[in-house]
Formats: C-alpha cells, sequence, structure tokens
C-alpha cells in the first residue's frame, strides 16, 4: 500500500497574502543558461550536438523530471528499488530546475494555494505571459503567513538527497565538464546551457497553460485554479499534459485515464513493471471516493 504523504499544513496560512520578491539564485543561474544559450548556440553548432541535445532534453524530461521527480518523489505514485530511485531523481536534478528538496517546495506550495478557494496570480498563473515568465524564472513568493512545510523522514533525513540538495548545480558543471571532454565547446553548449534553458523554459510554458482555462472532465470542489488538459502535446510532455487528470487523482502513476490519451511516462513504467523494476503503480481512487470532485465530459474549466 502506498504511503499517503501530506507536507503541507495549511492551518492558520492564507494563499492570496503576500509578495513576488527577486530571487538572486534562482534568476542569476536561469539568465546565465539563457544568455550563454543564445549567444553560444548559433557559434557552436555541431548536428552531433544538436542531436545529442534533442535525444537527452527528452530523456532527462521523461526519465528524470516526470518519472523520478514528479510521479516518484513529489506523488509516490509508484514503487521501486532505491537505487533506481537515486538515479531517476539524479536525472531530474540534471534537467537544471532545483534540487530534490526544492523541486518538492516549489510543487506541493503550488498545488496547495490552488487547492484554496482563493489564490495569488503567483501560483494561479493569472497574469499575462511575459510577467508570468519573469516571476516564474526569476522570483519567489513570500508569504504573509506562510503554511508549514515538512518533508517526509525517509526523504529529508536521506544522504544522498541532503548531497544531491546541495551540489545539483556542481552537478550540472561537472557533468559540462564531461561533455567538453568528450566532445568539445559544441557538446557543452548544446548539451548544458541549450538543453538547461529549453527543459527550463518549456517546463514554465506548460505549466502556465496547465493552470489556465482549458478542457477537462473533472473538476475539484472549491479549489481556486482548475488544471486543464493540453491534449496537442501529449508526446512531447510524456503524458504529464493531462493535467486536468492529474489535479484529479495525484495518487495516480498514470496521467492519461481515457482512451487516446498518450501517456509516454506511464508506457515506460509499465515495461519497467514487466521488467520487475517499479512495482504497486497507481491507479485514480475508485468512484467512492471521489467526493470531491464533479465529472462532466470535457466541459471549459476556468
Ligand atoms: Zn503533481
Ligand atoms: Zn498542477
Amino acid at each position: 500500500m502506498r504511503k499517503k504523504v501530506w507536507r503541507i499544513d495549511g492551518s492558520g496560512a492564507n494563499a492570496t497574502d503576500g509578495q513576488v520578491v527577486w530571487s538572486p539564485a534562482k534568476s542569476i543561474w536561469n539568465l546565465a543558461m539563457f544568455v550563454c544559450a543564445i549567444v553560444l548556440a548559433p557559434i557552436y553548432f555541431s548536428w552531433a550536438a544538436f542531436l545529442f541535445f534533442l535525444i537527452f532534453t527528452y530523456i532527462s524530461m521523461l526519465l528524470g523530471h516526470s518519472l523520478g521527480m514528479h510521479r516518484r518523489l513529489i506523488h509516490r505514485s509508484y514503487e521501486c528499488s532505491k537505487p533506481l530511485e537515486y538515479f531517476l531523481v539524479w536525472l531530474g536534478a540534471l534537467v537544471g530546475m532545483a534540487g530534490p528538496f526544492g523541486i518538492l517546495k516549489i510543487h506541493d506550495l503550488r498545488d496547495w494555494a490552488q487547492r484554496q478557494e482563493k489564490c495569488h496570480d503567483f501560483f494561479a498563473h493569472r497574469r499575462g505571459l511575459l510577467m508570468d515568465a519573469f516571476w516564474q524564472l526569476n522570483c519567489v513568493f513570500k508569504f504573509s503567513a506562510p503554511p508549514a512545510f515538512k518533508i517526509e523522514d525517509d526523504f529529508a533525513n536521506d544522504k544522498f538527497y541532503i548531497f544531491l540538495e546541495k551540489t545539483w548545480e556542481l552537478q550540472q558543471a561537472l557533468f559540462g565538464i564531461f561533455l567538453f571532454w568528450i566532445g568539445g565547446m559544441p557538446l557543452l553548449v548544446w548539451g548544458v546551457f541549450v538543453r538547461v534553458a529549453v527543459s527550463v523554459s518549456s517546463h514554465w510554458i506548460v505549466t502556465y497553460y496547465a493552470h489556465n482555462p482549458g478542457l477537462g472532465n473533472w473538476k475539484v470542489h472549491g479549489a481556486a485554479v482548475q488544471a486543464s488538459n493540453l491534449s496537442r502535446i501529449a508526446l512531447l510532455t510524456h503524458g504529464e499534459c493531462w493535467h486536468n487528470n492529474h489535479h484529479a487523482f495525484p495518487e495516480s502513476a498514470k496521467m492519461g485515464l481515457d482512451e487516446g490519451q498518450l501517456d509516454v511516462g506511464w508506457i515506460v513504467l509499465r515495461w519497467l513493471e514487466k521488467l520487475g523494476w517499479v512495482w504497486n503503480l497507481g491507479l485514480p481512487r475508485d468512484s467512492l471516493k471521489r467526493e470531491d470532485l464533479n465529472f462532466e465530459v470535457d466541459f471549459l474549466l476556468k
């Protein structure tokens, strides 16, 4: 039986009051990746480096971010051996967004705020694209009355995750040195700067549209933000685009629930299950336990 995790205690907290403040560490990291990518990518273009960029971006987002960070670390929606979990989460840290604890905090705070009756525009992605890009890629939210956030002991005390949290930027640098050693400047530029810039910005834009009005079947009662299914980008997002399903059933390792909803992450999990590498794959809870949800076929969520 999967363990249910509640990392947020929202008693006394408020999801609307607070300020968006510039985060130097986040902003400088992201800007450095973007500037290096834009300036250096044309100078150091090679087809081999470009191909590596395409393949490694897809694999690290699929295995690292979607399966490692999101479906395993954040939601514990399936189980696997520790070595496999470590590898997937390490790959997720290499995507270049945050370390394991940082990702847990970003995800859980946003998810908690969106499930309140009202929440700040920062969490709802209610502003225009440019403003939201500036906020999400350069800033953090300082609550007037923050919720308590506590990571469960088995992750919080895990020596590998403590190490990875402290060194995720350094790991990227070491990976860059390794790429430079085997493929020179083209592989370094396309394998680190362009890949991180593209991964971070594409993750942001999918998050933006997935939390703005769109189509979906499930409405979460009392939630300020209803997530949308973005059906055209299933292949590109490894199935993470079925975000309306995900908000309704966060316990499910399967995100593409209906016929024709392609979910590459789920397909890979089923392969791994056949190999005996993952088990206890979560599916949506049964209909008797859905009192928090309304079902209506493809209505426009606001
Ligand atoms: Zn999630
Ligand atoms: Zn969401």
